[in-house]
């Protein structure tokens, strides 16, 4: 598998992973359901205002808010297919956060306003998804509700601080539910011990909310060009030459929306500033009714625990279940069967009644860890290359919001002052150890969820 610390770009026109979201969407013969008609390779040298390298939803979102607010018609470069990487990958979970800095520790480190106007992003970045899934975008958006589960009885009492701190900050609608309450009331999770429910999270398709934003992009005015791999970069007479296999474009100003997708060596401005960690997911066969009876399964609220090495699920349309968790290390490990066996074990340890249950997908995909746990939205000093990126896989809706915001920037206009945006990402010291020290944090992790 493609490894972003090892190799010069993601690949050239690769199709999409043998995912779930994949297979149903591409296999079922509605008409909604074809990729969406993009504008083809770069085949010839062209000049552009704006060249976006990256078709997720932080291009996508950032071209479509370039045509449509600032009347900039950008050309997005797309390696493979449109949201080939995380944003075709991940569990579809909206949530209003990114990073995995909490709001206890932004007041601690910046202050109450600070904290306040990053909260009031996280918003932004939910409501800028269903506005924009208001506009016709069909990625079957399950009932809301996510469930903050405590893995054990301590997390509870830490999650109900949490809740606290929310509730009296931001007015935020949170429930505490107890043990008996999580299993009586959504699903029997014998490794449940009470949870917080956020009454406006959900879960949705992710693939079909990127191929949606792909289709607004172009309706607007975007180009988009898959099978396009940006495989060299050179700056010459203050113009960006991004060179791709058929053809050299060039443009005056660069957003770089590639997050944990991002080669190595790919541009100083990014460059050992981000670490590329796997995510694991399988997707079970469909439930029968008698195993949804057995493990009282009664919601399709979005499901994360409170381990430092988090597992997530969720109960899809069809029944089948999701379960996510960390993956390999090293590209190279990516598809070891290892992975997915151990997801569906702990899925089997949350609901014993599953024990015959296997699963039918298992693929993984890179997210993007900064140092300081937060999405960094910059630029280099002349204002002519951009980069978003950090979600700490966090960021199917907050990238929305990001790229409104890249999109600001490119066009010249303020935007709020707050570390997300006006801070460049921190460099990991020691850059060339990452793996190691993930490594290092993997079994610490390991130990503290066992017996802390
Ligand atoms: C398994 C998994 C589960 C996740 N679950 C959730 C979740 O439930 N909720 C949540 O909020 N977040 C989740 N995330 C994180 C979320 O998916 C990402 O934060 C988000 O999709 C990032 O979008 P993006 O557009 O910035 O990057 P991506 O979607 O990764 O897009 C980057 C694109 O850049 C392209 N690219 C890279 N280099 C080049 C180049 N040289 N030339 C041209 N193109 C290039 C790649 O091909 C790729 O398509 C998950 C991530 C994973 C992996």
């Amino acid at each position: 598998m493609y490894d972003p610390l090892h190799h010069a770009f993601p690949g050239h026109g690769e199709a999409y992973p043998n995912s779930y979201w994949a297979e149903t969407a591409l296999q079922s013969s509605a008409p909604d359901n074809a990729p969406p008609e993009d504008d083809g390779a770069i085949t010839t040298d062209i000049s552009v205002d704006v060249a976006i390298i990256g078709a997720g939803y932080t291009g996508l979102s950032c071209a479509l808010h370039l045509a449509r607010e600032h009347h900039i018609n950008a050309h997005v470069l797309e390696a493979n297919q449109t949201a080939w990487g995380c944003s075709g990958r991940n569990a579809g979970f909206i949530l209003k956060s990114s990073g995995r800095k909490t709001y206890a520790s932004m007041q601690a480190k910046w202050g109450e306003e600070v904290m306040r106007g990053i909260y009031a992003e996280m918003c932004a970045g939910v409501d800028t998804v269903n506005a924009l899934i208001a506009e016709g975008i069909d990625c079957q958006v399950q009932t809301p509700g996510y469930l903050k589960v405590a893995h054990k009885p301590s997390m509870y009492r830490a999650l109900q601080a949490q809740a606290k701190l929310q509730q009296d900050m931001f007015a935020y609608d949170i429930e505490c539910l107890s043990q008996t309450q999580v299993r009586q009331q959504y699903m029997d999770d014998q490794n449940a011990y009470g949870a917080l429910r956020f009454n406006d999270g959900f879960g949705l398709n992710p693939l079909k909310l990127a191929w949606g934003y792909h289709q607004l992009a172009r309706a607007a005015g975007a180009k988009i060009h898959t099978s396009s791999p940006v495989i060299d970069w050179q700056t010459v007479n203050k113009k960006q030459r991004l060179i791709t296999p058929k053809g050299i474009v060039t443009a005056d100003k660069v957003v770089i929306a590639t997050n944990g997708y991002t080669p190595k060596g790919f541009h100083s401005l990014t460059e050992s500033k981000t670490l590329p960690v796997l995510s694991q997911i399988i997707v079970t066969e469909p439930l029968t009714d008698e195993q949804i009876a057995a493990c009282n399964w009664l919601t399709a609220n979005v499901v994360m625990d409170t381990r430092a090495l988090k597992y997530y699920y969720r109960k899809l349309p069809d029944n089948r279940i999701l379960f996510g968790g960390r993956g390999a290390i090293t590209g190279k490990k990516a598809d070891d069967p290892y992975y997915p066996k151990r997801l569906l074990s702990v899925l089997k340890s949350s609901f014993p009644a599953l024990k015959n249950l296997n699963y039918q997908y298992a693929w993984s995909g890179w997210i993007c860890m900064s140092l300081d746990d937060i999405p960094h939205i910059y630029q280099n000093d002349d204002g002519s290359v951009f980069y978003a990126m950090g979600y700490c896989g966090s960021g199917v809706s907050f990238s929305a919001q990001a790229g409104k915001r890249l999109a600001e920037k490119v066009a010249g206009q303020a935007v709020p002052n707050l570390p997300l945006y006006q801070s460049p990402l921190p460099k990991f010291p020691f850059a060339p150890l990452r793996r190691l020290g993930q490594w290092g944090y993997f079994h610490y992790g390991k130990f503290k969820d066992t017996y802390l």
